[in-house]
This record gives C-alpha cells, sequence and structure tokens, in this order.
C-alpha cells in the first residue's frame, strides 16, 4: 500500500470554473489570441472602429493558420529564438540567489542575468542593423508573419505543458531526495486534483526544471517578454523603411513606455522570486500559454495597431500620456520596493501588525492607502499604453479590460491565501486598511 503523501495533499478547491472551465479557456484563448493578430495585420485592419467589421475577412485570414503546422521556417525561426534564449542563459554570468522556502523546507537556486541578456541581445540586434544596412530582415520577418508565429507559439505552448506534466510522474532522479527523504517532486497546491485536463492546464509540478534551467522563470522572463520587445521593435523600425527613415511619435511612445517597463522587469527579475506565479502556481498550459503566446502577441497591440493605422499625438498628449505612465510606474515601483525592504526588515519605523505566524503586515505608507496599491500603479501603467492610440479604436484597450480582470482575480486569490495563512491576524489588517485596490472607490 502506498503511503498517503503529505507533502503534496489534494487539490480540493477548484479555480477557472473547474474542469469544464479551464477547458473553454484552453479553447478560447488561443482562438482569442489569434483572432486580435488577424484583426490588425499589415495588409488589413479594421479602419478605425468596428463599423466596418467584416467577419469574413477574419475568417479567410484563419484560413492560412491550419497549415502552419508543416510550415518549417515559422517553425525553425521560433525554436531558433527559444534555444538561443536558453543557451544565453546557460551560459551567460549572472549572480545566483535563493528562492523562498519550499513546503519540505528547501529552497531553489536561481541564475539572475537578465543584464547579460539583454546586453547580448542588443548587441546582435546593433551588429545586424550594421550588417543590413539598417534592413534587418529578420525583424522585418516578424513583423509580416505575426499570426504564423503565433499559432506556433501556442502548439508550443501545449507540447511544452505536456511535456512539463508527464515529467511531474517521474520521481526524483540519480540520487535526489526532497527535505523528507522521498523521491517524490513538490506539486502545486491548485494543481494537483487528479484530473489530467484540470492538472494539466494548472500546472502539477511546482517547479518544473532541465538540469539548471527553471522552466516556470524562464519562460515567465525570456522568450515572451523579449519578443513581445522584439514585436515593438519590428513595427517601429517597419514603419522607418516605409516612410523613408521618418519616426511616428505615437509608434515611438508606445516603445519607449512598453520598452521601459520590459527592460525593468527583466533588469529587476529577482523581484519575480516573490510572486505567485513561482512561489505558489505551477508551470502548466495556463502559464506556458500566457507567458509565450498571450504576452509577446496581444500586449504588443498598440504598437502593431500604431504600425497600420499611424496617427499624430502632438507634444501635449505625448507627454500627458507620458505623465500618466510616470505616475503609475512611481506608485508601482514605490509600493512594491517599500514592501520589499520593510520584508527584509528595514524601515522599521513603519507602522505594521505583528502576525501570530512570525511575519508583520505592513499597514504604513502606500500599504495603508490600499491593499494592492502596487495593482493600482501598475493598471494605470496599462492604460497609458492604451491612451498612446488616443480614442481612434476600442480594439486596443482590450488590454487595460484585461489586466484589470486579471489583477482583480488575483487580488481575490491572494485575499483568499492570506486570510487562510494569517486567520484573526488578517482580518485586523483588513479593518485597518479597507480598500482592496483603489483608495476610496474599491
Ligand atoms: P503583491 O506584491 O501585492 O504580494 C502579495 C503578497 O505580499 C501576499 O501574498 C503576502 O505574502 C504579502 N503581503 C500582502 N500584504 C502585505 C502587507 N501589508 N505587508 C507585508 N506583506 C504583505 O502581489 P503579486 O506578487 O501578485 O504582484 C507583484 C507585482 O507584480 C505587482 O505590482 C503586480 O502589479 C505585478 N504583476 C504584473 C503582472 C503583469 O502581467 N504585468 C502579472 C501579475 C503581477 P506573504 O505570504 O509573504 O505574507
Amino acid at each position: 500500500m502506498t503511503k498517503k503523501s503529505s507533502l503534496n495533499p489534494k487539490t480540493t478547491k477548484f479555480e477557472f470554473g473547474g474542469v469544464l472551465g479551464t477547458m473553454v479557456m484552453t479553447v478560447a484563448l488561443p482562438i482569442l489570441s489569434v483572432i486580435l493578430n488577424q484583426m490588425i495585420r499589415p495588409d488589413y485592419h479594421i479602419e478605425g472602429c468596428f463599423r466596418n467589421f467584416d467577419w469574413n475577412r477574419v475568417t479567410q485570414g484563419l484560413q492560412p493558420v491550419s497549415g502552419l503546422i508543416s510550415n518549417t521556417r515559422t517553425w525553425t525561426y521560433y525554436i531558433l529564438w527559444f534555444l538561443s534564449l536558453l543557451f544565453f542563459d546557460t551560459v551567460l554570468p549572472g549572480k545566483w540567489m535563493q528562492g523562498i522556502t519550499l513546503r519540505d523546507g528547501s529552497s531553489l537556486w536561481y541564475k539572475i542575468n537578465g543584464i547579460s541578456v539583454v546586453a547580448m541581445l542588443s548587441l546582435i540586434l546593433a551588429v545586424r542593423w550594421k550588417l543590413t544596412d539598417g534592413l534587418m530582415p529578420e525583424l522585418q520577418y516578424l513583423y509580416s508573419h505575426q499570426v504564423e508565429l503565433c499559432v506556433v507559439s501556442i502548439i508550443f505552448a501545449f507540447i511544452l505543458a505536456c511535456y512539463c506534466y508527464v515529467v511531474s510522474f517521474i520521481p526524483l532522479l540519480f540520487n535526489k531526495t526532497n527535505k523528507e527523504g522521498t523521491k517524490e517532486k513538490i506539486l502545486a497546491v491548485g494543481g494537483n486534483s487528479g484530473n489530467i485536463i484540470y492538472d494539466w492546464f494548472i500546472g502539477r509540478e511546482l517547479n518544473p526544471r532541465i538540469g539548471p534551467i527553471d522552466i516556470k522563470m524562464f519562460c515567465e522572463l525570456r522568450p515572451g517578454m523579449m519578443l513581445w520587445l522584439l514585436i515593438n521593435l519590428s513595427c517601429l523600425h517597419n514603419y522607418y523603411l516605409e516612410y523613408d527613415g521618418k519616426i511616428n511619435d505615437a509608434l515611438l511612445l508606445i516603445n519607449l513606455l512598453q520598452g521601459f517597463y520590459i527592460l525593468d522587469g527583466v533588469l529587476n527579475e529577482e523581484g519575480v522570486l516573490s510572486m505567485m506565479d513561482i512561489t505558489t502556481d505551477g508551470f502548466g498550459f495556463m502559464l506556458a500559454f500566457g507567458d509565450l503566446t498571450f504576452v509577446p502577441f496581444t500586449y504588443s497591440l498598440q504598437a502593431r495597431y500604431l504600425s497600420v493605422s499611424p496617427i499624430h499625438l502632438g507634444y501635449v498628449k505625448f507627454f500627458s500620456i507620458l505623465s500618466l505612465m510616470c505616475l503609475g510606474y512611481w506608485i508601482f515601483h514605490s509600493s512594491n520596493s517599500q514592501k520589499s525592504k520593510f520584508r527584509q526588515g528595514k524601515l522599521s519605523h513603519l507602522k505594521s501588525i505583528q502576525t501570530k505566524r512570525g511575519t508583520k503586515l505592513l499597514c504604513d505608507g502606500w500599504w495603508a492607502k490600499s491593499q494592492h496599491m502596487n495593482y493600482f500603479g501598475d493598471w494605470l501603467i496599462s492604460l497609458s499604453w492604451c491612451l498612446t492610440t488616443w480614442f481612434q479604436t476600442p480594439l486596443t484597450y482590450y488590454y487595460s479590460l484585461y489586466f484589470a480582470t486579471l489583477l482583480l482575480h488575483r487580488q481575490q486569490r491572494d485575499e483568499e491565501k492570506c486570510h487562510e495563512k494569517y486567520g484573526k491576524d488578517w482580518e485586523e489588517y483588513q479593518r485597518k486598511v479597507p480598500y482592496k485596490i483603489i483608495p476610496y472607490v474599491y
């Protein structure tokens, strides 16, 4: 008889509408990503608003998608991209940092080398610019084959999620054992229900790894985020070629705003180590698809829209949008860093609640204004990006709407987790800081 696992309790609470909900999301989200791509393409897009919406054009555009599985060039480019980043991640220098303590008392080490990877990519781009006299054929390929690449990334995410699901059943290899002395891998609390579809979607294993590469951390910060940056750059580059070296101010602005956000995330990547995605979620289709497809191919929608429908912002709009981004970033960055410094034992003069679990809950500074001021700042940033397309189309505002839903869902998950973890101390914190995200509103 097998011993009942104390390390990996069975998942009893289902999220996202359970098995049915995850099945719907598995089908609907990839279709949504492809349709969003179809709606803004260099060869056509839906003019201005939805008034000229022609469903036939979208479905016609979807037809080549069926032939994509055999499109070797697109596959070669995508796999080369993924493998090159894996190679850079492995060989380029960086510092090693310890992740949070896991359920068995152990912790994992992560290589933090975002700066080296960004420097290497910049060098490659600069050399390519010089060698091709600014023509950059690979950037042009990326610009004109986005639907194909998007579909390839969806299939890739599907395969990666299947791989991670299967290997989660293989016990720890060689002489490795967990701190409990068994060969059992640590599974995600939410991804061990026993239902194949649900666990595959949520992610069964908490930290799947291939040698030194942590698949979850790698996917979170490298192939998707970097591709998002490149797609934006490809839009700017295409405009530059098409308009004989001219630069459009709105397109430049979205490149600056999102480029800054991406580089900030990659250069401060150690911050991810304490985020829910790394500490709590398993790596399944949800994260694989989110990181590899949804981020690069839908977060770049504003730049793509502006590359086919350029608008001139002028100084007033340009600097108003920039100011909104700066305000959002200031709230987002300073609130996150205030909590992080406080948790490191600094800023001890700030008011806090001592919990029975040992840790303190900050209820001063940003953390007195709402329970997640950092989410509010992040949302303002998302709004500034949408505003670069001004009010010419509602399509690009999908991002702010989607991000608000994501943050709201995240806040509810976090509240549930903290309530379970801190009990009465959390209730006291909620009395002291009643607003959840937006002060005096919610
Ligand atoms: P938080 O940074 O808000 O972290 C929540 C955790 O912090 C809680 O679980 C609790 O953990 C601890 N905590 C909560 N309240 C307090 C307090 N008052 N004092 C001290 N500790 C507290 O959330 P996330 O990890 O979800 O997000 C981090 C950042 O990442 C946010 O700025 C968010 O906007 C951003 N983000 C961006 C995404 C994107 O796609 N662009 C996606 C998701 C997040 P503990 O158990 O340690 O007490």
